[in-house]
């Protein structure tokens, strides 16, 4: 017998579960395909309450992940720095600009500053970042899934779905 109480025309998702940042490679071997078709069909044509439906889901996925229990970001790549970064942190730690430069970053191929290393020298053990109040803006940003003007956003949402298991989750929400 049909259930009385669900109106023929009301669609079923799946409520949102971010996976455990371990199951994320096999998740996104087996789902990477439809995400990466499903983003594609969004940025031809963006529904014009996408950024709403970006924002609500943010907020549900991380309403459900702790990032001090993941840290995979920070652990597996780097930020772009750029020249405000760069003085607020030289000046955390009375550097000077160019020193801080020297001990910590790189240029990359298109020739922006980023880590030398990955994990971030910042990040603790726990963790935790060590130098959260004065942290990049690409930090802060991350993983840029409540911006403004979302189909404009929506590569690096392709990307990061292989390194935040909360942008994974939010973009399977979006294909169911
Ligand atoms: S500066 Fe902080 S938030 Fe940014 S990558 Fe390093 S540890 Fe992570
Ligand atoms: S932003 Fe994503 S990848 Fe980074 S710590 Fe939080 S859940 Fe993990």
């Amino acid at each position: 017998m049909s259930n009385p109480f669900k109106h023929p025309n009301q669609i079923v998702t799946k409520p949102l579960e971010v996976p455990a940042v371990d199951e994320l490679r096999k998740k996104v071997f087996q789902q990477g395909k439809a995400m990466r078709a499903t983003l594609k069909k969004l940025k031809q044509k963006p529904p014009r309450d996408l950024d709403e439906q970006f924002e609500k889901l943010h907020n549900q996925a991380f309403k459900k992940i702790d990032c001090l229990s993941c840290g995979n970001c920070c652990k597996t790549t780097s930020p772009m720095l750029f020249e405000k970064d760069i003085e607020r942190l030289s000046a955390r730690f009375k550097m000077k600009p160019g020193d801080f430069v020297t001990q910590y970053l790189t240029l990359d191929t298109d020739g922006l500053y980023c880590l030398q290393q990955t994990p971030c020298p910042f990040l603790g053990d726990d963790n935790a970042c060590s130098v959260y109040d004065d942290r990049p803006k690409a930090c802060r940003e991350f993983p840029h899934t409540s911006h403004r003007k979302m189909h404009t956003h929506l590569a690096l949402a392709q990307h990061n779905i292989e390194i935040c298991p909360a942008v994974f989750a939010i973009v399977e929400q979006l294909k169911a």
